[in-house]
């Protein structure tokens, strides 16, 4: 049986299950226990060596998605303390080299020197979908959520834009869209700073039995979806013939897979052509290369503000510089990734969080049940 036909075939035989977990599916914290039983968890191997970079499953995620995120109020409230930065990129939808609240997938594009070759590889990047996600257990409203059949998604009638999210997943994947949401009924400058956004796995196509929108229109059919055990079977099976066409013994091949065990497991299994030690490297040094472009073009900014001695801009500037030189810029590492919930600072706040977060989403549902439309936000609600 060809790598295509049991792609189509696993999720059509799990996708109805699924469906029907997804639909009854309750969320309480910590969901580690729900997210690791039972083979309805859906689980997505993707073989890397087959991309060819078109971008199709880009433009389809966008498609689908973009039009759901709602015009931000402009000027956005201006958040307190002003340090506080705003996160804006509704001028700049085209984006999509990186994540960002209107792109949740991406192909990281590398060249890589390997065994004497030069190897061009794309790889589709996008929220893991982790097994136990601090995105969802560390979200103090509650707005976080993980379904029975291992889906990941933010509900964007709870969140309030603080980004706790972002700060503790492992790859910094969830994006804000300031000036949307919630949080413009509850003092805006104080509370939250807009809507997080990242990959869904399309999870209301799931629930009709649809595949995610990405692995529909890939014309080179690399991305499965299944039920886990078979997924995981599937990515050993295909790791070590990726291991033996690269010279290696196949009994090496966890050294071709990425996600099996970062973070303590996702559903995503990354399935690479060469050892992921060599391709997290090449990532690392081509998001050194973009930043170090960014930080530079900031930098000449900054001298002209500080020649027109513009002192509030150049402030900005700098801040802005400050938060550039940590950030990821919305493109996710690929190296190796502890269990980032085994912690016991990050346990300890799993468990204090849930009945908070409990409180705080019955609290926000009742008072901002509606999600506001985007005329209604454009109408100044707040
Ligand atoms: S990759 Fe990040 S955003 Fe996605 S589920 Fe894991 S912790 Fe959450
Ligand atoms: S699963 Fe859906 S939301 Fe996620 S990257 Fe694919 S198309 Fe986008
Ligand atoms: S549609 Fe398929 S081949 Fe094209 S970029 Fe996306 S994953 Fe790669």
């Amino acid at each position: 049986m060809s790598d295509k036909q049991i792609s189509r075939r696993s999720f059509l035989a799990g996708s109805a299950a699924a469906a029907a977990t997804a639909a009854l599916s309750p969320v309480v914290l910590p969901q580690a226990a729900q997210a690791s039983s039972g083979d309805e968890v859906l689980t997505t191997v993707l073989d890397v060596a087959r991309c060819e970079g078109c971008e199709e499953c880009v433009g389809a995620c966008r498609e689908q998605w973009q039009p759901t995120v709602p015009d931000p109020v402009k000027p956005l409230p201006k958040p307190f303390p002003p340090r506080v930065p705003t996160s804006d990129w509704s001028g700049r939808k085209e984006v999509q080299d990186r994540l960002t609240p209107y792109n949740f997938l991406y192909i990281e594009k590398l060249t890589i020197k390997h065994k004497g070759k030069t190897v061009e590889l794309n790889i589709p990047r996008r929220c893991m979908h982790c097994e136990n996600p601090p995105c969802t257990n560390l979200c103090p409203f509650g707005a976080g959520r993980m379904e029975k059949n291992g889906v990941v998604h933010i509900d964007p009638v709870l969140c309030m834009g603080g980004a706790k999210c972002n700060t503790v997943c492992p790859w910094h994947i969830p994006q804000r869209q300031s000036g949307i949401g919630l949080y413009l009924k509850f003092l805006p400058t104080l509370a939250g700073n807009g809507t997080m956004y990242k990959c869904n796995r399309c999870l209301p196509l799931l629930k009709k039995g649809e595949q995610p929108r990405c692995i529909e229109v890939c014309p080179q059919e690399l991305q499965s979806i299944g039920p886990r055990r078979e997924m995981l079977a599937k990515a050993e099976a295909l790791a070590r013939k990726r291991a033996q066409e690269d010279g290696a013994d196949p009994s090496r091949w966890r050294e071709y897979v990425y996600g099996l065990t970062e973070n303590g497991g996702t559903n995503t299994i990354y399935v690479t052509p060469m050892p992921m030690k060599v391709i997290a490297k090449a990532v690392a040094a081509d998001h050194r290369a973009k930043k170090q472009k960014v930080l530079a073009r900031l930098d000449a900014a900054i001298a002209k503000l500080k020649k027109a001695d513009k002192q509030e801009a150049l402030i900005k500037a700098k801040r802005k510089k400050k938060r550039t030189a940590k950030s990821n810029l919305g493109r996710p590492a690929m190296g190796p990734v502890g269990n980032s919930m085994a912690s016991e600072e990050n346990m300890t706040a799993a468990v204090l969080l849930a009945p908070v977060a409990g409180l705080a989403a019955g609290f926000l549902k009742v008072f901002g049940s509606k999600r506001p439309t985007a005329g209604q936000e454009k109408g100044g609600e707040a």
